[in-house]
């Protein structure tokens, strides 16, 4: 899951960033509202957390832009102490959740959390395809019952998989979510990594059925 930080105080951004990435999420930052305009509207993010006061543009800017163009990803606002009538003005642009700053970072984690359970992703801390089973909360994979030891990049690329296990996802989407910004990606990264996800997730299970599939020419899916 990828998240957009947009938030001037570097302080903050850097210690959002790194508490978020511990929890296995992908984070960019911007540091301006115009940086954060432009790659929320280039980039594909999960949910976005979006302070109001910003050089450039401001969030509630952003917010109202972003669902003028129908850009519906989930955005929590981030205020300060008071700002009462900007915290209504932002739901009513379009916000999905606010938090008043200084906030906990538990609560931040538990608003996402909630933000991404909405209808557009599944609904449970779990989620199982076939006989694999992943929780997004005790990072914990399993197999057929066996415990299966990821690497924080290969479990971002199951959980993007197992959340669109109906889809076929090109290298593109793969890059978009599971990859940050700033990374520096060979051409054969995402090739690498799924490589090493099956040596884990498939090889070992050589009686159970394959659930990573290459489609030539399309991308890659995983399912039954
Ligand atoms: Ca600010």
């Amino acid at each position: 899951m990828k998240i957009l930080v947009v938030e001037d105080e570097h302080r903050i951004a850097q210690s959002i960033k790194k508490g978020l990435e511990q929890e296995r999420y992908i984070v960019d930052v911007a540091y301006t509202g115009t940086d954060g305009f432009d790659l929320s509207s280039t980039e594909e993010y999960d949910c976005i957390i979006l302070d109001l006061m910003l050089p450039g543009m401001d969030g509630l800017e952003i917010c109202r832009r972003l669902r003028k163009n129908q850009n519906h990803t989930p955005i929590l606002i981030l205020t300060a102490k008071g700002q009462t009538q900007d915290k209504i003005e932002g739901l009513e642009t379009g916000a999905d959740d606010y938090l008043t700053k200084p906030f906990s970072f538990e609560e931040l984690v538990a608003r996402i959390r909630a933000l991404l359970r909405r209808p557009k992703y599944v609904a449970s801390q779990t989620l199982t395809v076939g006989d694999l089973t992943l929780d997004t909360q005790t990072f914990e994979v399993q197999r057929n019952g066996v415990r299966i030891l990821l690497s924080g990049k290969e479990f971002s690329l199951l959980e993007y998989f197992m959340r669109h296990s109906k889809s076929t996802l090109s290298k593109e989407q793969i890059i978009t979510h599971v990859w940050d910004y700033s990374s520096d990606i060979l051409p054969n990264t995402v090739e690498v990594t799924i490589r090493n996800l099956r040596k884990k997730i498939d090889l070992p299970f050589h009686t159970l059925k394959p659930l990573i599939h290459t489609i030539r020419g399309f991308g890659y899916s995983l399912g039954e």
